[in-house]
């Protein structure tokens, strides 16, 4: 919900609440429907915690939702804040309430899933409940981000820090939210799929749909290369099947 009230519907994907039942209840139901029924190797989840933006980028401010005023209210004595101001106590109370509850829905969530199977690797952009931390390598032909050592400034942060989390830098394929059909140029691409391996992370590859109907194929035959490459070596050869949700 957006700070105007209303919900945020972005060409009919409407956002849900992390304190609202979508988050809280059914994604658990959803979850075990696929996990029981597919033998899913790994989850991943996108667009976490407190989403105050949709994909075009337009601002839609602190959710105002009945569940968010409650919870805030109960857990600080707070009235919800509406405008997003580090100088205002209320609202540095409401970021560390940010931080507490996602914290909490996403070990909430891990325990469910290792529950129906301790095997399963969750991964996402937090530290809290996941086995992978995430990050990603991606083109865009708007912000310039095509740089050699941009796996590498992701994953170093990660790398060392858990014993039981490891890094995981996604290689994006496509070009940004503007051109998802596009793909990566192979030599900047096969660059930080390198990285990953030289730091101990997962080789990764992100495409919209399934790789059977993408339509730009040119990096496909690097990738068999390297993702061989990395299985022969057996240094962590998982490929692993994702499941967003
Ligand atoms: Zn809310």
């Amino acid at each position: 919900m957006g700070t105007d009230g209303k919900n945020v519907n972005y060409n009919g994907q409407v956002h849900t609440c992390i304190n609202g039942g979508y988050q809280q209840e059914y994604s658990l139901e959803i979850l075990k429907e696929a996990i029981t029924k597919y033998p899913l190797d790994g989850i991943f989840f996108n667009m976490i915690g407190y989403t105050t933006s949709d994909y075009s980028g337009i601002y839609h401010g602190i959710c105002q939702c009945e569940n968010c005023k409650r919870r805030f209210h109960d857990s600080t004595g707070f009235r919800l804040p509406v405008e997003s101001d580090m100088s205002d106590p209320v609202f540095r109370a409401y970021r560390e309430f940010q931080n507490i509850t996602t914290e909490e829905l996403f070990n909430k969530i891990r325990g469910f899933v290792k529950s129906l199977n301790p095997e399963i690797i969750i991964n996402t952009y937090t530290d809290a409940g996941v086995d992978f931390i995430t990050t990603e390598s991606g083109s865009s032909l708007r912000d310039g981000y095509e740089w050699n050592y941009f796996a590498t400034s992701n994953l170093k942060p990660t790398l060392g820090s858990y014993r039981d989390r490891i890094p995981c830098n996604l290689l994006m394929y496509f070009q940004a939210i503007g051109y998802r059909h596009i793909g990566t140029s192979p030599n900047i691409a096969r660059i930080w799929l390198l990285e990953n391996m030289l730091h101990g992370a997962p080789v990764t590859f992100v495409v919209i749909g399934t790789l059977n109907s993408y339509e730009d194929r040119i990096f496909l035959p690097v990738m068999n290369e390297l993702f061989g490459f990395h299985k022969k070596m057996k240094s962590f050869s998982r490929m692993f099947s994702l499941s967003v949700i």
